[in-house]
């Protein structure tokens, strides 16, 4: 299933970017506020961060606290904190009083940030092959085998759900690998976060699920090598997936 606008619209609720040809456009909120008074900081940034990963709020877009929250009928507290963690996320930049949303991620970032997967990644999984306890390898098997709300449709939800069991799997293995420079490297590069927000609608969904497995089969045998050969081939595999999607 095709993936357009008015299906993000039904799970993003009545908040819209007024799209014009200034290089700043300024969002607008439709009248009804969609949150109540005492909404949590967490809503309010999981909103904006739906709208941003999804397209609705396009790059260069200028970001006022007191506006939004305005708009949201919510307190300008709640808006601060939600851009400060978009900010830590690399998805906004603060310039003067204004938030603006960040560009998408380029051809040469792109390439890149594989480029640091691929150095890091297959490592990780090499050491977690030596060092998983039967815990670890029961975690990375429920994972694999339960990635919570995905089905064969893709849709907004799913796609959603998508990203967060691809962010988890990859995270885990560095849990799994415990090496906490290394961990801490990959969590501050934001893969998810810089990769899926190019892909979304792309109907990419399911399609790395089969080679996690082979992933944590590989990790679960013990063996470092195997488990290095796993992981790159999986890496490989989504780098010719994606860059097709990638841009300038
Ligand atoms: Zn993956």
């Amino acid at each position: 299933m095709a993936v357009g606008p008015a299906d993000v619209d039904k799970h993003i609720g009545s908040i819209a970017a007024e799209k014009n040809m200034s290089s700043s456009p300024e969002v607008v909120a439709h009248a009804t506020p969609i949150f109540k008074k005492n909404v949590l900081a967490d809503d309010v940034y999981e909103h904006f961060k739906s709208l941003i990963m999804d397209h609705s709020l396009e790059p260069e877009t200028s970001l006022k606290i007191d506006v939004l929250a305005r708009e949201l009928g919510v307190s300008p507290t709640p808006v601060r904190e939600a851009l400060l963690r978009l900010e830590t996320d690399s998805l906004v930049t603060k310039r003067g009083n204004r938030y603006f949303t960040n560009p998408v991620i380029n051809r040469a970032e792109f390439e890149d940030l594989w480029e640091f997967r691929l150095c890091l990644e297959p490592w990780a999984a090499a050491l977690a092959a030596r060092r998983a306890t039967n815990a670890d390898l029961e975690r990375l098997r429920t994972e694999v085998e339960h990635p919570a709300g995905m089905g064969k449709e893709m849709d907004f939800s799913k796609y959603r759900a998508m990203q967060e069991h691809d962010q988890r799997f990859h995270d885990l293995i560095f849990q799994i690998a415990r090496n906490e420079s290394a961990h801490d490297a990959f969590t501050r590069a934001h893969v998810h976060l810089r990769t899926f927000r190019i892909l979304y609608a792309s109907q990419l969904g399911l399609a790395g699920l089969h080679e996690h497995a082979a992933v944590a089969e590989a990790i679960a045998t013990g063996d470092p090598q195997v488990s290095h050969a796993a992981m790159t081939e999986h890496l490989e595999r989504s780098l010719e997936r994606l860059r097709p999607f990638v841009q300038g």
